[in-house]
């Protein structure tokens, strides 16, 4: 059992019992992540957790050795917040049957730990320069790379995979858009100029390049 919150008196004990929190936190994340790579049925995404699986026990290694810059043993510190996102992520992930609605939830699920992980890391990392410990700074800033890396992965994967739905109908709007802008440009060059002829047929091709385009969109 780490530091109780009525021990918390310095800046010092702030520091060591936020080392304790995401000591228990990383322990909490390496028994969570198989069930997460064994419920994912996105190969990319799979691969993605495997990794941070081996980089999250790593991380667990790395703060052992924080600890042990400071002489203190290496211990965890019940975090409730983790807890309540990893027993949140474990219901959603046995709920939902929809392969394509699971792995979007999952990379959402995994996405607040790491957030999570950000905000921690950061704060350490922060009062341990405060305090003067440099050494352990770099290594807590080593880690907040890892988390901050991770989560950028997962959005984009989340951006290019797991919302088809969402990009297509962001693309039929920037094609009705563009459409719709070279009309406006056609009907403004127009304006500028007195051959009408010329205006009615790049108005004319804007809309045919547009319905050609929008042709190709509802085949793809
Ligand atoms: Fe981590
Ligand atoms: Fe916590
Ligand atoms: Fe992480």
């Amino acid at each position: 059992m780490g530091l109780f919150f009525k021990d918390i008196k310095t800046m010092e004990d702030l520091y060591v019992h936020g080392l304790q929190d995401i000591y228990y936190a990383e322990n909490r994340i390496v028994k969570a992540l198989p069930k997460m790579i064994e419920k994912t049925t996105d190969g990319e995404l799979k691969r993605g957790f495997e990794t941070h699986l081996k980089e999250t026990e790593n991380q667990v290694k790395r703060l052992e050795r924080v600890f042990a810059m400071h002489d203190r043993p290496a211990q965890g510190h019940k975090c409730p917040a983790i807890d309540g996102i990893i027993r949140e992520a474990e219901d959603v992930m046995g709920d939902i049957e929809d392969q394509d609605v699971l792995n979007t939830a999952i990379i959402a699920l995994a996405q607040a730990v790491e957030h999570y992980e950000i905000t921690r890391y950061g704060a350490l990392m922060a009062w341990a320069n405060e305090l003067g410990h440099r050494q352990s700074a770099k290594v807590l800033g080593e880690t907040l790379k890892e988390e901050k890396a991770t989560d950028a992965k997962l959005t984009a994967i989340a951006e290019r995979k797991m919302n088809p739905r969402a990009d297509k109908s962001r693309s039929g709007v920037a094609r009705k858009k563009s459409a719709g802008s070279r009309k406006k440009a056609a009907r403004s060059a127009g304006k500028k100029t007195t051959r009408s002829s010329a205006r009615g047929s790049a108005a004319r091709s804007a809309k045919k390049t547009g319905r050609k385009k929008s042709a190709a969109g509802r085949r793809a």
